[in-house]
């Protein structure tokens, strides 16, 4: 349980970061909370030469709006996002979606960033960012791009970051949505999603018109549950049940794929029904 050897690097910059990332190449490996880095490291599953720390530039923790949109810095803790009044004013679903997270040490240490890069199929913050239509801030030596969080989960602890990228922040755009929720049915030891449901809905005349659902937990990615949206209007009991289509729930020693397709459409109608009934509160 010791890691192996390694340097260490906290520089102050973004571009300080960058050049290290280029001067070391596979060598280097990215460092924030750490919650998931040194377990890995510690198992020597994970065994980089050169750490870099970014904790230590500052513009990474921010949590701002730019432009319409909630900006939250790569590197803001899960904590910061559950009790930042901005987020709870623009999109308070992700606050929900923080506080589901591990414990108060996790979320006092782990941060957005490491979550999303790490890819965990059954991290929180993916369902959240998906149902929200969140895009992933990159830079890297070729400059800035974004990604989309459709487009980021691209397969098991497998995210679309290019090599020597640095994730810089995750964007939220403007929510239309009058109600949002995030429920989870954690893996006992370890608070991980056996199944978690982000849900963003619109209600007119007490009836849910359209909704983004966002689902960690029962598949090898994290998705956009599309086939309960697409039905949504038809009810939601009937709509939740095509939760699981599309994808192949995962079968391991935590839960069975049928278990996992059964948690699927219970916590979606939930989490459909409570982000209805919070409909004129918070999205
Ligand atoms: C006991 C325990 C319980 C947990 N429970 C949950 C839970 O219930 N739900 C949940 O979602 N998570 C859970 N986690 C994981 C936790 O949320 C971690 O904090 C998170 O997965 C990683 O974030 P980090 O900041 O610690 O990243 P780190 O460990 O520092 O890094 C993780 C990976 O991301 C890379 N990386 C980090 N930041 C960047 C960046 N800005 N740009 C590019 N690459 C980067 C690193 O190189 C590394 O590969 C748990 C962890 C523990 C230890």
């Amino acid at each position: 349980m010791i890691p192996a050897e390694f340097d260490y690097a906290a520089p102050a910059t973004l571009d300080e970061a960058i050049g290290l990332l280029q001067e070391h190449g596979d060598e280097a490996k990215i460092l924030t909370g750490g919650h998931s880095l040194v377990p890995l490291m510690k198992l020597r599953l994970a065994r980089p030469g050169m750490v870099v720390d970014l904790r230590k530039i500052d513009q990474l923790s921010a949590i701002e709006m730019d432009n319409g949109s909630l900006r939250i810095g790569a590197a803001a803790t899960h904590d910061a996002i559950q009790h930042s009044d901005l987020v709870s004013g623009h999109c308070a679903m992700l606050c929900e979606c923080a506080g589901e997270i591990g414990d108060l040490q996790v979320r006092n240490a782990g941060t957005i960033g490491g979550s999303v890069v790490h890819a965990d199929p059954a991290a929180d913050w993916p369902a959240g960012l998906l149902a929200a239509d969140a895009s992933m801030v990159l830079v890297g030596p070729g400059g800035e791009r974004t990604v989309a969080a459709s487009d980021f989960f691209v397969g098991l602890m497998e995210s679309a970051i290019g090599e020597g990228e640095i994730l810089t922040a995750v964007s939220i755009p403007a929510q239309s949505a009058q109600g949002g929720a995030y429920l989870k049915m954690a893996q006992q030891a370890s608070g991980f999603a056996l199944c978690g449901v982000a849900a963003l809905v619109q209600v007119e005349g007490g009836n849910v018109t359209s909704a983004k659902v966002g689902i960690t937990g029962v598949a090898n990615t994290p998705y956009r549950a599309a086939a309960v949206e697409a039905a949504v209007s038809g009810g939601l009991e009937a709509a939740a049940g095509h939760a699981a289509d599309g994808v192949t729930p995962l079968d391991d020693i935590h839960a069975s794929s049928a278990y996992r397709s059964h948690l699927a459409a219970v916590f979606t109608r939930r989490a459909l029904e409570t982000a209805a009934a919070r409909a004129g509160g918070s999205a």
